[in-house]
């Protein structure tokens, strides 16, 4: 697999030419509906979370995952093991460049 260059966020529009999508055959939820993972609600959010943990905590391919949503600038929805909040607040606490070097990093 190619990684990009350190301290290089590849565009929305050159993810495919750098990771292929070939690591979502390998997605935990690839049998689920997709839509479940995008709750509306707080009450959703709060009903869904904990099996949508279990569907991530048990996926191969979690950090690719996380990695797409924060290159992508994904707004909604549960990538990657992390909700909306929870994908702020890293980008937030860690910066967007030094959270996708650490992804990186791990492939
Ligand atoms: S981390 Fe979760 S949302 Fe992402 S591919 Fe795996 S199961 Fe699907």
């Amino acid at each position: 697999m190619a990684v990009p260059a350190p301290n290089t966020i590849p565009a929305e529009d050159n993810m495919e030419q750098y990771y292929g999508w070939q690591w979502e055959l390998n997605a935990n939820c690839k049998s689920e509906d997709p839509e479940y993972f995008f709750p509306t609600s707080i009450a959703e959010w709060n009903d869904r979370l904990p099996t949508l943990r279990k569907i991530c905590g048990e996926c191969v391919v979690r950090d690719m995952c996380l990695r797409t949503a924060l290159a992508e600038g994904r707004q909604h929805g549960f990538w990657g093991g992390k909700s909306e909040k929870e994908r702020r607040l890293m980008i937030r606490k860690v910066g967007l460049k030094r959270l996708i070097d650490y992804l990186d990093s791990n492939h």
